[in-house]
């Protein structure tokens, strides 16, 4: 059995969604997601890419096994079955790999186990990640099931940039070390970004500014990530649409002495109500720009402290790798909103950073550059590609490792 088409799967707590590909040419032959899993009123919105005319079904999905065969009567319904001997591998996205996936990974009974370790520093994502993969592999037990981590792109940091200052002991046994998510995002833009400059990725140094609504800034050296803002879990770094980025740890201390609020209400806070959210009530940058543009003074600062956080990110990776050769920015914010990529590097000149207001009002699916003629760094926009990075590694991996799946326990 060698077909080429690869299911990325991408479970949440209450969704999962997916893509068909066939990466003979890389090319999508469906998509879809299925939200509100386990209520009354799951939806299920499927495209075949042949068409693209969407299909929804709404009433109760009770769970992922529920959802996964829902997704498999449609994509049947397309001439597109998971029992179709085309289908080469199951991908799926798994957010936290701890310190030792580095690669994508197989699926067998110990990577499961490994997997299910790492729940203390994912609780809100790797158990909603395995009752995808073990779904999956209940359905199709014959096919090579491959893990592909949000983490494993960043393992390459040094311990100076994957440490943080705290007791060694206390740390190591409680795993708390830096490790990165968007981490296959940060790979395909950073991959990509050299592709754009005509350049192999091995002789490239890129600041990658993933902006969606979760953020992160990488720092990749020669096609291997040396730093990333965000941290032990997704909290750190850059301001997000509803997470805070970096604080002082001790806020957490006086809102609990001082303000009486338990660890999980500050959780939620820092997690869900601050960011973009918290500074105006509104985490997409459109509102935001809009109110701006009305002279609201709220969404202003809100926007202002986004865009300072960005540039000190700018700033600190640059010193860290000494040579950029190209600041990049992808994901919703990244490709769709001009303004913000003026404001990061205004003013940036003396680093050799300047955008084109042409170019950068330029909209489109492309790779592109976004700085002036000649720029010693160039500013560029790439839209990123998360499925499509999770199904040409599994593909990758399952063309090296053969197409049978490893054997199941209990
Ligand atoms: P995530 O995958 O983290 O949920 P996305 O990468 O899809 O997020 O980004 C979503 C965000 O992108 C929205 O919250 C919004 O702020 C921003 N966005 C999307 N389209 C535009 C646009 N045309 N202009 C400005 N911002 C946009």
């Amino acid at each position: 059995m060698t077909g080429t088409r690869v299911l990325v799967l991408n479970s949440g707590s209450s969704s999962v969604k997916y893509q068909l590909l066939d990466m003979s040419d890389s090319s999508r032959l469906a998509q879809g997601l299925v939200e509100r899993i386990g209520e009354q009123t799951s939806r299920l919105k499927h495209t075949p890419l042949a068409t693209a005319e969407s299909r929804e079904r709404s009433g109760p999905i009770h769970d992922h096994d529920a959802a996964l065969k829902a997704v498999a009567e449609e994509l049947a319904q397309d001439g597109l079955g998971l029992d179709s001997p085309e289908l080469a591998a199951i991908g799926h996205r798994v957010v936290h790999g701890g310190k030792h996936f580095t690669e994508p990974t197989v699926i067998d009974d110990a990577v499961l186990a490994e997997i299910e370790r790492l729940i203390p520093v994912a609780p809100l994502h790797n158990p909603a990640n395995l009752t995808g993969i073990r779904t999956a592999r209940a359905l199709r037990p014959d096919l090579p099931q491959v893990a592909v981590f949000d983490t494993a792109f960043h393992t390459t940091m040094p311990e100076s940039a994957a440490r943080y200052a705290i007791d060694v002991k206390t740390a190591d046994e409680h795993r708390i070390r830096r490790y990165g998510f968007h981490g296959t995002s940060h790979a395909y833009v950073s991959r990509a970004t050299a592709g754009l400059l005509g350049r192999a990725p091995e002789e490239v140094n890129v600041i990658v500014l993933h902006l969606g609504n979760g953020a992160s800034a990488s720092a990749v050296r020669g096609g291997k990530c040396v730093d990333t803002s965000m941290g032990l879990t997704p909290l750190e770094g850059l301001v997000m649409g509803t997470r805070s980025g970096d604080t002082d740890p001790a806020v957490i201390f006086h809102l609990a002495r001082v303000g009486g609020m338990s660890i999980d209400e500050i959780d939620t806070l820092l997690n869900k109500k601050s960011g973009l959210i918290g500074l105006c009530g509104d985490n997409d940058m459109r509102e935001i720009r809009r109110r701006v543009d009305e002279g609201d003074e709220q969404a202003k600062l809100a926007f202002d402290i986004y865009i300072h956080r960005l540039k000190k990110y700018i700033g600190a990776y640059y010193a860290v790798l000494g040579r950029v050769d190209a600041v990049v920015f992808t994901a919703g914010v990244g490709e769709n909103a001009a303004p913000v990529r003026a404001a990061a590097v205004a003013g940036l000149e003396t680093l050799g950073l300047a955008v084109d207001d042409e170019l950068n009002a330029v909209r489109g699916d492309e790779p592109r550059l976004i700085s002036p003629a000649g720029a010693r760094v160039k500013v560029a926009v790439v839209p990123t590609d998360e499925e499509l990075e999770i199904a040409t590694q599994t593909y990758a991996l399952v063309e090296r490792n053969g197409y049978a799946a490893p054997p199941q326990g209990n």
